[in-house]
């Protein structure tokens, strides 16, 4: 908890020194930052007990809507739509201030299908069906409900602060991040024709590798991309104890796994970083069948 609310403190800040005019703002920064933290923590416990998981942000996005609205900004809601046609909930939050240039601050939403075993006093306690009808836990292990109170933490500095700097400010609820379709279901959804084309981002995510209290910054991209494939192998069933009559497909699939480990270490040029893991494996039924699939 310590080092969130750390980061609480210090990742609110990192927007705010584009636009900041003295060094005198800086500190006064700081200090209001300290002020919002209680809130903030509040805010921070609410989220991390009522975790969603992608494509599910339903509650999450309409309090983010609501706490914005509540703040001066103009909220859109429900702005994104998935590859298969279903609406996102993204949200797009705008804070219009004169002419100047536009910054668009994006948080991310979503939680990961986990169960929580931190024993935090506000630890999330929820369970639900997932889409391959799974009783899962449901948990921001990820930290996007860090994201989410810094992305209202910034919104207030900036709301209560125009006199200090000047254009549009945009800020936006991404969903499905760990999906990698939210980004792409906002776009298709005409974000940048319908809210403007913003000449700066800042997408902030928290890091257990870096030191409490301490803010990394790159230009351009530094997370990979990443993509995820279903393979099924296919054999033919029959009793364990006559192996000879089938094909098994759990020892084609168990050389499948260690095969496809060599994608990386043997065909992919080593200047080039790749990672292949095989995240989830089923099949059959009884151990004393061999499986069809
Ligand atoms: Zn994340």
């Amino acid at each position: 908890m310590l080092l969130r609310v750390l980061v609480v403190a210090a990742v609110a800040a990192v927007a705010f020194p584009l636009v900041a005019q003295s060094p005198a703002a800086h500190s006064d920064l700081a200090a209001s930052a300290q002020r919002q933290l209680p809130a903030l923590t509040e805010t921070y416990k609410h989220l991390h007990r009522n975790p969603e998981l992608s494509r599910h942000e339903e509650q999450t996005s309409a309090y983010l809507a609501g706490e914005l609205r509540k703040l001066g900004y103009t909220v859109t809601e429900h702005v994104g739509k998935y590859a298969d046609g279903v609406q996102a909930f993204g949200i797009v939050a705008v804070l219009e201030n004169g002419a100047g240039p536009r910054l668009l601050i994006r948080t991310d939403m979503d939680a990961l299908p986990v169960v929580e075993k931190t024993g935090l006093d506000y630890a999330s306690t929820v369970t639900t069906t997932n889409a391959q009808g799974q009783q899962v836990g449901v948990m921001h292990a990820c930290g996007h409900d860090l994201h989410m109170t810094v992305l209202l933490g910034t919104a207030r500095e900036m709301a209560s602060r125009k006199s200090e700097w000047h254009g549009t400010l945009m800020l936006i609820g991404q969903p499905a991040e760990e999906q990698v379709e939210g980004a792409a279901a906002m776009l298709a959804d005409h974000l940048y024709e319908r809210f403007g084309r913003p000449d700066f981002v800042i997408a902030e995510h928290d890091m257990p590798d870096a030191p409490a209290g301490s803010i990394a910054v790159k230009g351009g991209p530094l997370m990979a991309g990443s993509t995820s494939i279903t393979v099924t192998m296919r054999g033919i069933g029959g009793h364990g104890s006559r192996p000879e009559a089938g094909k098994d497909p759990i020892v084609l699939a168990a050389e499948f796994v260690l095969v496809a480990q060599t994608i990386v270490s043997r065909q992919i040029d080593p200047q080039q970083p790749a990672v292949l893991t095989v995240g989830t494996i089923h099949g059959g039924t009884k151990f004393n069948i061999i499986p069809t699939r």
